[in-house]
């Protein structure tokens, strides 16, 4: 697992002075994305506060060597599926060369600063575009009280499937319609069918929800036929994201049986921008918590021992929605839910195990849902379906407004954050995505 190195020194400071005690992206963070600055074109970049470091400005201005190097050639392009496929080594010295740069006190400052105006861009006037050019988004279902709740209107006493607690469960979602936070979500037209009707009709979805997931980067991929084993997964990790699988339930309700969802969820998923890579996470790793008494022990090729001891995250999860009646009233967005990534039945290692036991390739860019991540109590609840019992039970906003499920104008926001005594907290950057 990644080593914990001088980039997550807490003492370390940078002289980009919006990073230091910034909620998101302080030094130790240095996620990586694509961007487009005021008047140029995408190219990848370094969230550091406030701004954004170009990687390749910083490349043609000759500040990087070695690996490092190597690393920001990669990602100096309109993608980062190059950089995400080098794997792990050039990554971590491209991070440790951009957190030397970005340092206080390195001894690069004063070359650096004198750049600064052409590498450094506020990122509130950047447009942000997908971190990779995405080969196939594939969700998985590994928030087990999320499944649970889901199944309990299926059958109150056996909410799980039987396959639950063996298989890693997911379906092949929909990259092409995978968008960037801000870029608006269209309310969808579909075919649904409620149990009381007789005939279906096709128009607008009434059942609009969204679902709190964790998105997984994957990094270089494997031959097809050949499994990744699962001592060596989180090898093709890249970091992570989060991820809103928007959901027409009464699309999705109706044309699910038997083969599970296709429109109710295609139309369109919201991935936040920033990549929190493998490296900046590993302080925060934990041991995957133990499966309650009675639940079976994962079959052997599901199962190893460091990935147990280390292979779960401890991560934040917050789900907002921001109304038109909250805005006009100058009301911030109202907190849904609040869960974490140690609510998953599952580690990353096992999906991506899993994925790929039956010789499935895997390839750099491509995309994975974690499952809505819920916690055990309503307060925890990620999707509006749970929080709202299949809209049965409304929220009531500051507004005065109420919500079972999401309207026009209504935008859902997610955010994450990182937190360890010893080490600087680190955030995800927002998840956000409006429905017109
Ligand atoms: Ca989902």
């Amino acid at each position: 697992m990644t080593a914990i190195d001088e980039t997550h020194d807490p003492q370390r400071e940078s002289w980009v002075a919006s990073a230091n005690r910034h909620s998101e992206f302080p030094i130790q963070n240095l996620p990586f994305g694509v961007f487009s600055p005021p008047g140029g074109g995408p190219r990848g970049g370094v969230a550091i506060g406030d701004m954004i470091f170009d990687l390749r400005g910083a490349l043609e201005s000759g500040l990087f060597s070695g690996e490092a190097e190597k690393a920001a050639q990669a990602a100096a392009g309109t993608a980062l599926n190059p950089l995400m496929d080098l794997g792990a080594g050039p990554r971590i010295a491209l991070r440790k060369q951009v957190s030397a740069l970005l340092a206080a006190d390195g001894a690069d400052r004063a070359k650096i600063e004198g750049l600064a105006l052409r590498l450094l861009h506020r990122a509130d006037q950047c447009t942000m575009h997908l971190p990779a050019t995405i080969g196939e988004f594939t969700d998985f279902f590994a928030g087990i009280h999320h499944a649970r709740n889901g199944g309990r209107r299926r059958d109150p006493n056996n909410p799980l499937n039987p396959n639950y607690k063996y298989v890693p469960v997911a379906y092949h979602s929909r990259a092409s319609s995978v968008r960037p936070s801000n870029v608006p979500t269209r309310r969808p037209n579909g075919q649904r069918k409620a149990p009381n009707e007789a005939e279906p009709t096709y128009g607008p979805c009434q059942k609009l929800d969204y679902e709190l997931e964790l998105a997984v980067w994957i990094g270089p991929g494997n031959t097809q036929g050949e499994p990744i084993p699962i001592s060596r997964a989180a090898e093709h990790i890249v970091g992570l994201g989060l991820v809103n699988d928007w959901s027409a339930r009464d699309v999705q309700g109706w044309e699910s049986q038997p083969l599970g969802p296709f429109l109710g969820k295609n139309f369109g998923s919201t991935v936040s921008p920033w990549i929190i890579t493998a490296e900046a996470l590993a302080p925060f790793r934990v041991a995957q918590p133990a499966r309650p008494e009675g639940d079976p022990r994962p079959l052997p090729y599901l199962w190893d021992d460091a990935d147990q001891h280390e292979g779960a995250f401890d991560i934040a999860l917050e789900a907002f929605i921001l109304t038109e009646g909250l805005r006009a009233k100058g009301l911030p967005p109202h907190r849904m839910s609040a869960s974490n990534t140690t609510d998953l039945y599952w580690t990353l290692a096992q999906l991506v195990a899993h994925h790929t036991s039956g010789g499935c390739n895997l390839r750099a860019g491509d995309l994975f849902g974690s499952g809505t991540i819920s916690g055990p109590t309503r307060d925890g609840y990620g999707s509006l379906m749970e929080l709202s019992e299949d809209g049965q039970r409304a929220t009531t906003l500051e507004s005065g407004e109420t919500r079972t499920f999401l309207e026009n104008g209504d935008e859902a926001i997610f955010r994450a954050h990182c937190h360890k005594p010893g080490f600087v907290s680190i955030g995800f950057g927002e998840c956000r995505g409006r429905i017109v």
